[in-house]
Order: structure tokens, then C-alpha cells, then sequence
């Protein structure tokens, strides 16, 4: 339907739409039905303006597709988010997914130091107040070896209060090789001048050596600081001054040495072919003065940045103002607790990140075997329409900035359905009640079941049913 003159004008109202929207569906109340109708006009509108100048069709605007555009964001603005989706993806630990998911005790301490009143800052013992942070950093020195430790927000708020403490108004000596973006708007220098510091940049993009530090030192220095290349790797002439050639570097100019490992593991896996360059303890032992690190990448806890050092060090950062701004909350400590009892006791493996990064590869494909498997039926019902189901070798980073360059060997379910693009399945799968994130290559849907826990694959068949069943339907 065209409409003569301006079509912007036969828009209906935000409260029709909305009434339009919560008769259509009495479930959606009245403030999220207004919210879409404001959005949804909003966008027509534009969408009105942008066909008006460049072109001789309108688009479709009939009040039918704006009622159902309005329903479907209403419904969207509904829904609790974050919310859980299934990652089958194989990364991970997958940023946008939410990096680490919790072990089944960790979230549940925090959903319990959620939902009741906690011992937060009251020692039981002594009636007393107490330190928020004592019981986290007891186990964090007890697994590290480090003399003290302390946890705030993130990685970012970690390395800012080292920084701010240490080195405000003075200067940090970084090379220019390690001057990184990590990605969701943390970048080094930036993070440094927010703190308050005094960028000096040693060495080159490829090429930095220990004298490149050395002589970049002088009355003013504050801290050497390293940074460790999360998400990418330098081959070919490069040379990147090591820790322990830094450290005699750091002491001799009576300055401390501090390291962003940015993902760092409390437990040794060196033997099984993990880099030494992730394991703390070890980066302490080869002279860092002070080691910051994310809770939720490969420690595989909740949102959180951990300093360790030196009880002088850490105590100055804990003194800081700024780190009230930017301490732990109880949901997050009750979960970093747990997680780190954890690898106390040994029992790394119920903390899913590492359960999903250590799992062999025969087993990881016996899973996707089971998907497979449980996807029989859907193969009989669309028997005849080119359906096809395979098993195929795939490769996932572990994600996160961590390990970059290191790909796991995984397995993935190959779906081919030339009924419906895989562009369009892939959407149907994100909006299913529990959404399925999954991968399109080669025109196909794949399904990398590292990342899929056994008792998701029920879940996800299902959903993979429901979705291309609709679409076998729609050809
Ligand atoms: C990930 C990362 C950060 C940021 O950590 P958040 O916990 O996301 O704040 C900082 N530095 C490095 C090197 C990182 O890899």
C-alpha cells in the first residue's frame, strides 16, 4: 500500500501500536509495549525518510508488520539478559558469551551470598568488623606463594590501581611491542594516562631488549611494566626482554617490576603442554614484583582482577581510595572463594573452563557422536530434502586473550539443509528459549561440541529440531 504526500504522517501512534501490542499478546505489559512502540516508530520513521530520498519504493509499513515488529522487541526487552545461551562455538572462553562459566559450587555460593545476608565484612570469630577480601587473598597467597594478594573488579581495575598506586604522575616504561588493545575498549596507554601515569615507550614493534629498559630508566621512573600479548603473536626477528632479564633491571634502580599477565593459571598444567608463561607462581618466582591477572579466563571464576606481590606492594594498592571504587561485590568473592577451593583441593576439574580446555579430543568427539545421535529423528523427518549430518575435525582458539595461537582440536556436527539459508538458521537458533550460538562455514551450520556440556545436548537437539523443522515447512 503507498499512501500519497508524506508517509511519515500515516505512522500511527506510540499509544495505538502499544495497545495494538499488549491486545495481541496480554502477557506483554503496558511499559514494554510503549518502550517497542517508541523504538519501532522511531525506525520506521527513519526507514521512511532514508526510501523517501533514495528511492521509488517505500518499504512495507502496513500497521500489521509494525504491530509484529513491536511484539517480537517487546518480547526481546522481556527477557532477563545476561541470560544463558549455549556456546557451541568451541571457543572457550568466549567474551561476549560471558568468558568463564561458573563451577556448579561456585555459583551456587553466589547466588547464596545473593540472596541472603552474608559474614561480608563481619569476622564470626571476633564479633569484630572484618576485611572483605581476607579469606579470598588467604587462599590466593596459599596457591601462588605470593607474600600478599588483593581482588577487585577486572584485569583493567587491577592493572589501573597497581598503576594509580605506584606510578601516578611518574613514569611507567613499557616496550612498544606490548603496547596492546585487548579489545573492548581496554588499551594500554590509554589505561596508563587514565591512571595517572607518564607513558615511556622502549624498543621497537618486534625487537625490545633488556638495555632498551635500562637506559630508558632515570629519577622519574616509577615501574617497569610487562605486558603479556593476549590476543596476538609476533613471529619471525622478534625479541622480547624476559622477566627475569628485567627483574636485576628493576632492582638495581630500586623500582618495581610488574607484570599484566592478563589471563594467568593457579594450577601447573605445564606438564601437560601448557605455556609456562601462564602459570603465576612461576612469573613470582622469575622476579615480578607484582603479577595482575583476570579471574575469568583461564582461572575460570567470576569477574574479577587479582593482584599479587608483595605485602608491601599490595597494601599500598589496598590503601589506595580508588580501590573502593573498584572492589569486589559478595556475589563475585562468594564464587572467586569457591573457585580458588577448588584448585586447593585439587579439584580443578569441576571448574568448567578447564574441565572443556583439558578434555581429550576422543572425548569431545563421542560427544558430538551423542548429538549426532540424537538428532536421528530429525534426520528421518526431513529424509528426501538434502538434510545432512557429518562429523568434522574443527580447531577453536581458547578465546578470552588467552593463549594466542593455541587452537584446540575439537569435533564439530556439520549440518547442510539446502531448504534455508544458514544465515537465517543460525537466527532462528539465537532466538530460541534457550538460544544456541553456533557457527556458519562453507554454507553450513557447525556445532563444536567442546563447549556443549553433556547435559546440554538434550537441550540443543531440540532446539536444532524445532528450528528446521519450522524452516522445512516454510519452503
Ligand atoms: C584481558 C586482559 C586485560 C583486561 O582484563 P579484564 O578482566 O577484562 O578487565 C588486561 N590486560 C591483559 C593483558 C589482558 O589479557
Amino acid at each position: 500500500m503507498r499512501v500519497p504526500g508524506d508517509p511519515r504522517r500515516h505512522l500511527p501512534s506510540i499509544d495505538r501500536l502499544a495497545s495494538a501490542v499488549c491486545e495481541r499478546d496480554p502477557q506483554i505489559p503496558l511499559w514494554a509495549a510503549q518502550a517497542a512502540a517508541r523504538d519501532v516508530v522511531a525506525a520506521a520513521r527513519r526507514e521512511l525518510r532514508g526510501a523517501a530520498q533514495d528511492s521509488e519504493n517505500g518499504p512495507a509499513l502496513d500497521s500489521d508488520a509494525l504491530i509484529a515488529r513491536a511484539e517480537l522487541r517487546a518480547r526481546e526487552a522481556l527477557r532477563t539478559s545476561p541470560a544463558r545461551v549455549i556456546n557451541a562455538t568451541g571457543v572457550v572462553l568466549h567474551t561476549n558469551l560471558g568468558r568463564a562459566p561458573l563451577a556448579e559450587v561456585a555459583a551456587e555460593a553466589a547466588a547464596n551470598a545473593g540472596r541472603y545476608y552474608a559474614d561480608l565484612e563481619l569476622d564470626l570469630s571476633s564479633g569484630r568488623r572484618g576485611d572483605r577480601v581476607a579469606r579470598v587473598a588467604e587462599r590466593l597467597r596459599a596457591l601462588s606463594g605470593a607474600g600478599a594478594a588483593h581482588a577487585v573488579n577486572n584485569n583493567a581495575a587491577a592493572l589501573m590501581l597497581a598503576v594509580h598506586t605506584l606510578a601516578r604522575d611518574r613514569e611507567v616504561v613499557v616496550s612498544r611491542g606490548e603496547l596492546v588493545e585487548i579489545g573492548g575498549s581496554f588499551r594500554l596507554p590509554e589505561i596508563l594516562a587514565a591512571a595517572g601515569a607518564r607513558l615511556v615507550e622502549v624498543g621497537t614493534t618486534n625487537r625490545t631488549r633488556p638495555e632498551d629498559y635500562a637506559a630508558a630508566v632515570g629519577p622519574d621512573t616509577a615501574l617497569l611494566l610487562k605486558v603479556h600479548p593476549s590476543n596476538f603473536e609476533q613471529r619471525g626477528f622478534v625479541r622480547e626482554a624476559e622477566l627475569r632479564e628485567l627483574a636485576p633491571i628493576a632492582r638495581d634502580a630500586g623500582i618495581p617490576l610488574i607484570e599484566d599477565l592478563g589471563s594467568g593459571l593457579l594450577c601447573d598444567l605445564r606438564s601437560e603442554g601448557w605455556p609456562e608463561t601462564s602459570y603465576v607462581p612461576a612469573r613470582l618466582r622469575l622476579g615480578a614484583d607484582v603479577v595482575c591477572f583476570s579471574a575469568d579466563k583461564l582461572l575460570g571464576g567470576p569477574q574479577g582482577g587479582i593482584l599479587l606481590g608483595s605485602p608491601e606492594l599490595i597494601g599500598a594498592m589496598r590503601r589506595n581510595p580508588l580501590a573502593r571504587a573498584l572492589r569486589l561485590d559478595k556475589m563475585s568473592l562468594a564464587a572467586l572463594d569457591e573457585t580458588l577451593g577448588l584448585l586447593l583441593d585439587d579439584r580443578g576439574v569441576e571448574i568448567p573452563t578447564l574441565r572443556m580446555l583439558g578434555e581429550a579430543e576422543e572425548a569431545v568427539r563421542r560427544r558430538a557422536d551423542q548429538l549426532g545421535t540424537l538428532l536421528g529423528p530429525l534426520r528421518e523427518r526431513l529424509a528426501g530434502t538434502g538434510f545432512h549430518v557429518t562429523l568434522e575435525a574443527s580447531r577453536a582458539p581458547v578465546g578470552g586473550g588467552s593463549l594466542p595461537g593455541r587452537e584446540l582440536a575439537s569435533t564439530a556436527l556439520r549440518l547442510r539443509f539446502p531448504g534455508a539459508s544458514a544465515e537465517s538458521l543460525i537466527g532462528a537458533l539465537r532466538r530460541e528459549p534457550i538460544p544456541v550460538i553456533a557457527r556458519v562455514r562453507e554454507g553450513d551450520l557447525w556445532f563444536d561440541v567442546r563447549t556443549v556440556a553433556d547435559d546440554e545436548l538434550a537441550i540443543l537437539a531440540d532446539s536444532i529440531e524445532t528450528v528446521f523443522v519450522r524452516a522445512a515447512k516454510l519452503i
